[in-house]
């Protein structure tokens, strides 16, 4: 998990001062994209247009994808009509994946139940020992704490939290994120 936070820290970090200056909030996180990784971000209807995208079993759905090749990120359009904060959710995880999981041109489908707002990540260590092997990590929690980390900066989060006292309402809308990812930042935070 820290050094996942860690990768996002370094990110904002690392952004030009007229793409985000530290503060600002919400974080911008389309700016970032664009701006800071020259990702183009569509929001699209139907997802499974895109190139190489999978056959989904009934009840699945994609939220987001990330196509290297093309260097775009693919958001579902319905969902980020009815949840604005879930597009900034689903913008942020794709960004993990290009930061972290990228390999070549290889696009990666993210399906609704894998980009979770509620995500923890097993200790590293823990997860180790359980099966005495070392155990590769999930992506796809991997690309969600990001999410959780870059839209809800740590230090900018544990500020906003004493200032309105933990109200929950307070921090979604001040970080443009759903409760369940505000009460799930709350929760490993605190
Ligand atoms: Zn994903």
């Amino acid at each position: 998990m820290k050094d996942v936070e860690e990768r996002a820290e370094a990110v904002l970090a690392g952004l030009p001062s007229y793409v985000w200056d530290g503060e600002r909030l919400p974080v911008p996180v389309e700016d970032i994209a664009n701006s800071g990784f020259g990702l183009l971000v569509r929001d699209v209807e139907d997802l499974g247009t895109a190139p190489g995208a999978p056959v989904l079993r009934d009840g699945q759905s994609l939220s987001g994808l990330l196509l290297p090749a093309r260097g775009e990120i693919w958001v579902n359009a319905a969902e980020a009509r009815q949840w604005p904060p879930r597009r900034r959710f689903t913008i942020g995880h794709e960004l993990g994946h290009w930061v972290m999981h990228r390999t070549g041109q290889q696009a990666l489908f993210c399906r609704r139940s894998k980009v979770d707002e509620t995500v923890t990540l097993p200790a590293r260590d823990s997860a180790a020992a359980t099966s005495g092997t070392a155990v590769a990590r999930d992506i796809e929690e991997e690309a969600s704490a990001f999410a959780a980390a870059l839209l809800m900066p740590q230090w900018l989060f544990v500020r906003e939290h004493a200032r309105c006292d933990g109200d929950v309402a307070t921090l979604c809308a001040a970080f443009g994120s759903s409760i369940a990812a505000t009460e799930r930042r709350i929760a490993s935070l605190f």
